[in-house]
């Protein structure tokens, strides 16, 4: 077989990812990357279960020698409530801890670790124009002296995360069923000095008046936290800039004055607002989308990344299969496996969104299997059907709802 060329747009997570799992199979990974590494990103905290797939590209010895900050668990916080969820105790085989990760430093690594296994990646060269309508896919391509040049490849994966650059193109835009929503975010110095801080679980908090608004803090390994608000965009409103906005909202939250009540805030207030996005379909021909540039639900459970990787997992290996001349269906092969656990994620934040879930979360008498089972789920296993809350999610978790309402 000829080595089979393959583009990718975008050298973020997925495109990395991808881009190391091709060249293993012996196929040409070139990555077209508008930016220069490394850069900013937010979606900072990984699930275990994405420690799967940067091992399978060959990567993890690299990440555990990076020092990121060792992530054990998620601890919930509204109020006085609390509930902690260790990934050890999770109901799903796997990886039991991941890291919390500055991602400018951690997807330079990806790229990095996957160029020396022989992938190209081409600097600040922007994808401008994709045309499928020939035998193979060709890309306009804005190169870094502003010279427009096109190229042609076997395939093209689309890995531009918010960028969407096919979604855009070839007018795959699809609406998302969740409303809009707005993060404003910052780097700090924290200064946490309480003994009972576990620097190695990221703490989601919700407001105390509001239930569908909500914080993380995400420790890293350098005395520095991300810390971020989430809400509809009217919570935001009245405040002179998002920087008033940011303290006034992190004031009102008594668990977090009192964490942060010497934290030096020296990084301006960064955000993003309308980041749920949706496409009509995840593949077409002589492509498929990858992460964000396919479907992105909802920052609450960090599943952006895991769901980056697995579909750069599940795409390597289909586009494989063509190659070596398969039979291929892109939806059965790719998108419906993809899309069980997208589903599994949806159904657990639309239900933390309805106040469900939190109930869930923060029930005084959880049972050890059904909390296992959940604990899963955060742990990124969303695609593990032995677990009834992925095989059977809507049900499933309804039915624990209520359970819980009724015997609170
Ligand atoms: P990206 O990481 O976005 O990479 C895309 C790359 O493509 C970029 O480098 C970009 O420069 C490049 N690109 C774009 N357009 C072009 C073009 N035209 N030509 C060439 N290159 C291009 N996920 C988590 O796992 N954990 C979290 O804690 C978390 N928190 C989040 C908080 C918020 C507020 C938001 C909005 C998201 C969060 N996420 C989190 C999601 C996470 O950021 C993404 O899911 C993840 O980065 C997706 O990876 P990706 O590889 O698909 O795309």
């Amino acid at each position: 077989m000829d080595q089979k060329k393959v583009i990718i747009i975008g050298a973020g997570p997925s495109g990395s990812i991808a881009a190391a799992l091709l060249q293993k199979k012996g196929h040409q990974a070139i990555i077209l990357e508008r930016e220069v590494f490394p850069r900013f990103s937010i979606g900072e905290s990984l699930l275990p279960q994405c420690m799967a797939f940067i091992e399978e590209a060959g990567m993890l010895q690299a990440v555990i020698e990076a020092g990121f900050q060792l992530k054990t668990g998620a601890d919930f916080l509204c109020g006085d409530k609390r509930s902690e969820f260790y990934f050890a105790d999770k109901f799903s085989p796997g990886f039991e801890t991941t890291f919390q990760v500055q991602r400018d430093r951690f997807d330079a690594l990806l790229a990095t670790e996957a160029q020396a296994q022989g992938t190209v990646i081409q600097w600040q060269h922007q994808v401008l124009g994709a045309d499928f309508s020939g035998a193979k896919p060709v890309l306009t391509v804005c190169d870094e002296q502003k010279a427009t040049y096109q190229t042609e490849a076997d395939f093209v994966l689309d890995a531009s995360g918010f960028g969407r650059v096919l979604p855009r193109l070839l007018n795959l835009e699809s609406p998302t069923n969740f409303p809009v929503r707005q993060a404003l975010f910052t780097h700090i110095e924290d200064r946490i000095s309480g003994a009972d801080y576990d620097r190695k679980q990221i703490s989601i908090v919700i407001h105390p008046k509001m239930a569908d608004v909500w914080y993380w803090l995400i420790p890293f390994s350098n005395g520095r936290c991300s810390l971020g608000i989430v809400g509809e965009p009217r919570l935001f409103d009245g405040f002179a800039d998002n920087q008033q906005a940011f303290h006034a909202l992190v004031a009102e939250e008594p668990n977090l004055s009192a964490l942060l009540a010497n934290a030096v805030y020296d990084t301006p207030i960064n955000g993003i607002k309308g980041y749920s996005a949706n496409v009509s379909a995840l593949h077409g021909k002589g492509y498929a989308l990858l992460g964000n540039a396919g479907e992105f639900l909802d920052p609450v459970f960090s599943s952006g990344v895991t769901i980056a990787m697995k579909s750069a997992s599940l795409a390597a290996d289909v586009l494989d299969r063509q190659f070596n001349g398969q039979a291929i269906d892109w939806q059965r092969d790719y998108a419906q496996p993809l899309q069980k656990g997208v589903d599994t994620f949806r159904t657990f934040v639309t239900s933390w969104y309805e106040g469900g879930l939190q109930d869930v979360i923060f029930y005084n008498q959880q049972q050890p299997n059904i909390k296992a089972m959940i604990c899963s789920i955060l742990a990124g296993y969303a695609w593990d059907e032995r677990n009834p809350y992925v095989k059977n999610s809507q049900n499933r978790l309804n039915t624990l709802v209520e359970l819980c309402r009724i015997t609170a």
